[in-house]
């Protein structure tokens, strides 16, 4: 069946044509028929007319069956859904905790829905993936009324990326995703490092928001709460601008002073740029931090992976983050790491082995879309 993806952005909308089946599924033969990306984008409907101009010939005459929406905040969803009126309130709902991204999903979604009214719409979350994390790895340490009344706890994102490394991981192993403990660093705009254990999400770096974690391109990553209420109270600066301050004007672009741009901050460090060298050391640091600690949830790892722009694509910052590793068992080997390429590939063969593999969300949000249809038709025939 065919099965439209859309992944709609800050100011873009990605789209994917699939086709698709249980077999294919199974037997990773599903095809890409075409993708393309709307850039600037005013209206979602201009954007997904553009998409379908696109998209029509490649149709054949044929209907799409699904069309498949990331949506960042899904809560507490534990999977993807078909959107019914109370799936989309959900998806409003959330966008309280993610205000730059569940309502572009929404606008996308209705926009579709007008479009394409005879398909199953479905929503595969970025949170769904973590959903099994336990309660001692998802609830902050404070009283548990904050948890139960008011939701907040640790969420986790980037759940598609990560879940689509570890089966693709698995799958080049010949071995059952069941068998191996991995950890998988996304490392792109956002950048988040997962434990995943047997198949599932135990721990992962973003937490209520994806805020969290790591230090991102303009994202700060873990800071002490008090902190910002100290600047509040003492310093009387405003919560909404210091949370924009968090999102859009820190990580390696306040502390490069430069870009929140990987490939900028490295040149200029390599130009001999201390600002910019600090910048990727502290990126780098903060990476292995995490690694470390989820060696430790884990008792260990099977496998250390890269994804993502920075990750699949920047040999010194893999390098930089596994340096000083060796005695926990990971090393990259320089020239395998430095070989250029955009397929799945070892970087280092070292005890816990080091992969780069491409993220491949889209293919997961047709193949989740494809499984919601096929379970829709089961339950209704
Ligand atoms: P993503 O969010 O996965 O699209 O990743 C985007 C980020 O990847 C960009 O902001 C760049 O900083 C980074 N990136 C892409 N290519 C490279 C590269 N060759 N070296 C370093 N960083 C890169």
């Amino acid at each position: 069946m065919k099965i439209l993806v859309l992944n709609a952005g800050s100011s873009s909308l990605k789209y994917a044509l699939y086709e698709t089946s249980p077999e294919a599924a199974k037997a990773d033969t599903d095809k890409l028929l075409g993708e393309g990306m709307v850039e600037r984008v005013t209206t979602m409907t201009g954007a997904l007319k553009t998409a379908f101009k696109d998209l029509r010939p490649l149709l054949q005459g044929e209907i799409i069956a699904g069309v498949g929406h990331r949506v960042v905040h899904g809560g507490t969803f534990p999977g993807a859904m078909v959107i019914d009126a109370a799936v989309e309130r959900a998806i409003d709902e959330l966008s309280a905790l993610a205000p730059l991204h569940n309502p572009r999903s929404l606008a996308a979604y209705r926009a579709a829905r007008e479009h394409e009214p005879n398909a199953t719409h479905v929503a595969v979350f970025d949170t769904a993936f973590h959903q099994t994390l336990p309660r001692h790895a998802y609830a902050y340490a404070i009283p548990p009324r904050y948890l139960d009344d008011k939701k907040v706890r640790r969420y986790g994102f980037h759940g598609i990326s990560h879940r689509s490394v570890a089966l693709r991981f698995a799958r080049l192993q010949r071995k059952p995703v069941e068998a191996l403990r991995i950890i998988s660093c996304h490392l792109g705009n956002g950048c988040s490092v997962c434990a995943v254990d047997r198949g599932h999400s135990i721990d992962t770096s973003m937490g209520f928001t994806p805020l969290e974690g790591l230090v991102m391109g303009a994202r700060s990553g873990d800071m002490d709460a008090s902190a910002l209420l100290y600047l509040i109270t003492h310093e009387h600066e405003d919560p909404a601008a210091l949370l924009t301050m968090l999102n859009n004007e820190s990580g390696m672009k306040a502390i490069s002073g430069l870009s929140n741009d990987m490939r900028d901050i490295l040149s200029a460090a390599d130009s001999g740029n201390a600002r910019a060298r600090f910048a990727v050391d502290a990126f780098c640091y903060r990476a292995k931090k995490f690694i470390g600690a989820y060696m430790a949830a884990m008792n260990g790892a099977d496998a250390l992976i890269f994804t993502a722009g920075i990750g699949e694509n920047s040999a010194a910052i893999r390098a930089g983050i596994a340096t000083g590793l060796d005695q926990l068992g990971i090393s990259v080997d320089p020239a395998l790491n430095d070989l250029k390429s955009t397929v799945a590939r070892c970087v280092g063969s070292s005890q816990i082995p080091v992969w780069v593999v491409p993220t491949e969300e889209q293919l997961l949000i047709a193949r989740d879309t494809m499984t919601c249809i096929v379970a829709q038709s089961a339950h209704s025939g």
